[in-house]
This record gives structure tokens, C-alpha cells and sequence, in this order.
């Protein structure tokens, strides 16, 4: 939709003509979610999208993807074969449910900033232990855990005029088995509940749950849970007020379905 309050919208092209931002600004990505409603708020974007950040770097440590790389690359990437959890990246982006426009201008940057509980570009990062890589006004950058990162529906961790430069995954991370479990109440809605488990070591289990609570949640397991054992630990440490409440999904059948895809998850990952 036309943005009626926008008067100005910056093009950067470096750091270093990227403006001080004031309440009035945001930085536009995709715009999917920013042309998709009014923002009365807004009255100058600052487009991202010609910093020529390259979408994605495979180093020997990391795959790096920057924030600007569009879901749509990202899905088109082939992860090598010995990367056992390649296949979740293509899976985290089939998430995103939307049009054919929606998946190849959103970013992947933006579903991180935009916070949405579905959002499945925050529970891949998570899932596979990335690093936020974040700039500040003032020209340096610091790095938080992806698990950090989005702090409660539509919120995060940058500070004001903060950017979201790069998730770096780690190889080490992708070479581990995984399971996806992920459920919305209409075949192409948004996501209402998202698990995704990892193996770290032979008997460590990391559950990534996404969707269906306010904020993302990890819960590990140092050795492999009973059935007692993952429900006691999930109502341990997903109480029931963090489970989210909107029209995708009422918070008692997002609790219910963490549960079963948390025991689905278990069986298969305990097959080798
Ligand atoms: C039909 C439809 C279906 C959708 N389905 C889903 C869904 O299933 N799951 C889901 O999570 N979302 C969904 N969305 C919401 C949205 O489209 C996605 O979250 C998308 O990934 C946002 O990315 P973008 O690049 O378009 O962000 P934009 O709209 O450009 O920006 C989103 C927000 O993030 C900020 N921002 C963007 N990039 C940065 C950065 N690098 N640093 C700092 N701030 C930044 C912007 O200022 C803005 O506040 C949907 C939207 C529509 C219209």
C-alpha cells in the first residue's frame, strides 16, 4: 500500500552515509511488512537494500548471511550433502507462507527485526546457534547470540538507530541431525507452532521452540529425555502465560502441539 506519511526515503550505499536515525525513521528491507499496513509514525525510510551486501558467504567456519539476503536466495542455496541439517534452511524458509512477491522481496534480516513469533528466519538462526552480527550508530558492532534476538512479539534487541548486519551460522552447526515440526491452522496460514530439534553430541537434544510462545524458546537436554522428563521440562521452562495468543492460534492448542511435536521429534531423532 502507499506509505502516505513518507516524504523522504534514503538510498546508502556505505556505512557511512547511512544517517543518524530519529523516531520518525525506519529501515526498510523487503518492505513487505512495511508497505503492508499504514505506518502513520514513519515519516523517512532508509533503504538497506543498496549496500550491495553480498547475500551469502561461505567462509571455512561460517555460512554468512547477510541481513539484506532475500528468503528467496536463501531457499535457493545448495547446502553440501555432509551438512545434515542443510534441508532445514529450505524448510525454515517454506514457513514463510505468502505470495510468490512476498518470498522474494522479504529478507531475511527483516523477519528477524519484524519479530513476529512465526517468524522462521529467528527460529532457524536460533536452531542452529547463530551469531547476530549488529551495527551501531556510532561505527562500531558488537554480537549477540540469535537467541537473544527477538525479545517479544514484533520486539528486539537493537538499541535505537541499531542495524542488523549478518547472521553467521556455524558449519559445525549444520553438520548435526535435525527434526521440524511446524503446524498453522489454515493449510497456507502462519505459522502457530514451530519446533525444530537438534542433536549437539550424541545424547544432547536442544528443542528450538518458535511460533507458539511470545518470545523463542531453547530448552536442552544434557541426557536423552523420557516422556516424564520433556513434559516436566517444557512446562518447567515454558510457563503457561509465554505461549502466544492471536487469531493463529490459541495458546492452550499451541502449548498442546509443543507438546506432541516435542515427543515426535524425540522418537525420531532416537532412531539413528
Ligand atoms: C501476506 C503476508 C504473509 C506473511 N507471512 C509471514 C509469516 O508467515 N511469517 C513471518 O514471520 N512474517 C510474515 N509476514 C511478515 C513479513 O513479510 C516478513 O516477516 C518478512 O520477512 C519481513 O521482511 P522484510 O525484508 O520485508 O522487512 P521490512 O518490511 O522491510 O521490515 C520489517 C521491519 O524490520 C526493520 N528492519 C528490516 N531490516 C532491518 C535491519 N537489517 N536492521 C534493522 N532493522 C531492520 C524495518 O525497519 C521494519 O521495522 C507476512 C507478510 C505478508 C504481507
Amino acid at each position: 500500500m502507499d506509505l502516505n506519511s513518507i516524504e523522504n526515503i534514503l538510498i546508502p550505499r556505505s556505512r557511512s552515509e547511512i544517517p543518524e536515525l530519529t523516531e520518525r525513521d525506519a529501515f526498510l528491507a523487503g518492505g513487505t511488512w512495511l508497505f503492508s499496513e499504514p505506518q502513520p509514525a514513519l515519516n523517512r525510510l532508509v533503504d538497506l537494500t543498496n549496500m550491495n551486501w553480498a547475500p551469502l558467504t561461505l567462509t571455512a567456519t561460517h555460512l554468512q548471511v547477510s541481513a539484506t539476503c532475500k528468503i528467496a536466495a536463501l531457499a535457493a542455496f545448495e547446502p553440501p550433502h555432509d551438512w545434515l541439517a542443510g534441508p532445514l534452511i529450505l524448510k525454515c524458509c517454506r514457513a514463510l507462507f505468502g505470495s510468490f512477491k512476498i518470498w522474494n522481496m522479504a529478507t531475511v534480516g527483516g523477519n528477524l527485526c519484524l519479530g513476529l513469533p512465526a517468524g522462521p528466519m529467528t527460529a532457524l538462526a536460533i536452531a542452529l546457534h547463530a551469531t547476530c552480527i549488529i551495527w551501531r550508530p556510532d561505527g562500531t558492532d558488537y554480537t549477540i547470540p540469535a537467541v537473544q534476538f527477538v525479545t517479544g512479539p514484533q520486539q528486539n534487541a537493537l538499541g535505537p538507530g541499531e542495524i542488523l548486519r549478518r547472521i553467521d551460522i556455524p558449519i559445525a552447526h549444520l553438520k548435526h541431525r535435525f527434526a521440524f515440526r511446524q503446524i498453522s491452522l489454515t493449510p497456507e496460514g502462519r505459522s502457530g507452532v514451530l519446533v525444530i530439534g537438534m542433536i549437539n553430541q550424541p545424547s544432547r537434544l536442544i528443542l528450538t521452540v518458535t511460533a507458539a510462545t511470545r518470545h523463542p524458546k531453547q530448552v536442552e537436554f544434557s541426557t536423552w529425555p523420557d516422556d516424564n522428563t520433556l513434559t516436566s521440562k517444557l512446562t518447567n521452562e515454558i510457563p503457561d502465560h509465554l505461549y502466544y495468543d492471536d487469531i493463529h492460534g490459541k495458546p492452550a492448542w499451541r502449548k498442546h502441539m509443543t507438546g506432541i511435536f516435542a515427543k515426535s521429534i524425540c522418537t525420531e531423532l532416537s532412531n539413528p
